[in-house]
């Protein structure tokens, strides 16, 4: 496995696969990678011959507030994490070589970026846009790999793909879970014991409101009521968003039919964590 920073080695390895016939994966990330990333690696390297990590912390999906200064990073960890579940390439960029300091051109969407955390982060998807057709075209990959864990960037990616005419096969993987049930998440690592134990609140929240929709409750608002209860009850947690949209259009929804997200937002402390679920019933 070899890691590189600049595009140009990028482009030298991605010529040579390409002229031997090998296809190739890509599985984009911010880094400090844990079970929940390299399960997107294992996926990759089955169904690809070559697999391209990126690990690059995207300023521009980040709002002058956030935590892009502190968010955790370590590559000698990220290597090894990627050596053992098959990738062939690290892609670890400086900003500067990612971006040009005059850059006039972004990748901006409305629709499916316009709610959850497109509202409440105004500009992280066109950061998350902009940053990954510029990694489409820096690897030309056969597939590239995302995570349910942030469904709606799954969803957004899979219609800027559609509609930019990228010719590349988006595959989505399940949320991969601590066993207590808190989804895997880099930011993780800010949360103190207290918060740690709290952050389990999300998890449970969701799944007592899954289990309401799967008995029968068709409207949102009551699925949302009772989800947002849980939460609330935590001390520890500050809703940011609770919402169930349509997927993948991701619209907002009265009744609850068909396929269907439910997501939330929450704050436990400091830290904004996400968690969701989906359910699919195309007749219902
Ligand atoms: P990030 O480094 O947080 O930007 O995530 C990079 C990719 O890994 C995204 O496609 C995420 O959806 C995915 N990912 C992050 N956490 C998980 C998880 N717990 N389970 C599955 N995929 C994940």
């Amino acid at each position: 496995m070899e890691i590189v920073s600049t595009i140009k080695e990028v482009r030298e390895n991605v010529k040579k696969w390409k002229k031997e016939g090998l296809s190739i994966g890509l599985v984009p990330t911010m880094g400090y990678l844990h079970e929940g990333h390299a399960s997107l690696i294992v996926r990759a390297a089955q169904e690809n011959d070559k697999v391209i990590v990126s690990d690059f912390v995207n300023p521009t999906q980040f709002a002058p507030n956030e935590d892009l200064e502190s968010y955790p990073r370590n590559l000698e960890r990220d290597a090894q994490v990627c050596q053992q579940s098959g990738a062939d390439l690290i892609f670890h960029p400086s900003p500067e070589e990612m971006y040009y300091p005059d850059a006039v051109t972004f990748v901006n969407m409305t629709g499916p970026s316009d709610e959850l955390c497109g509202k409440s982060r105004p500009i992280h998807f066109r950061g998350v846009c902009t940053v990954v057709s510029k990694l489409f075209n820096i690897t030309t990959p056969d597939r590239a790999y995302f995570g349910q864990k942030d469904a709606q960037q799954l969803a957004v990616i899979k219609r800027m793909v559609r509609d930019l005419n990228f010719d590349i096969e988006i595959v989505g993987c399940p949320i991969i879970r601590e066993n207590d049930g808190l989804a895997k998440s880099s930011r993780n690592t800010y949360l103190n014991p207290a918060e740690r134990q709290a952050a389990l609140i999300i998890h449970k929240a969701l799944d007592d409101g899954k289990k309401l929709i799967l008995d029968g409750e068709k409207n949102s608002a009551a699925v949302i009521a009772k989800i947002s209860e849980i939460i609330s009850a935590e001390p520890l947690a500050r809703i940011d968003y609770v919402e169930i949209v349509s997927f993948p259009d991701i619209k907002v929804i009265d009744t609850i039919k068909g396929d269907i997200l439910a997501a939330a937002a929450v704050y436990i402390g400091n830290t904004r964590l996400i968690d969701n679920f989906i359910i699919e019933r195309q007749c219902t």
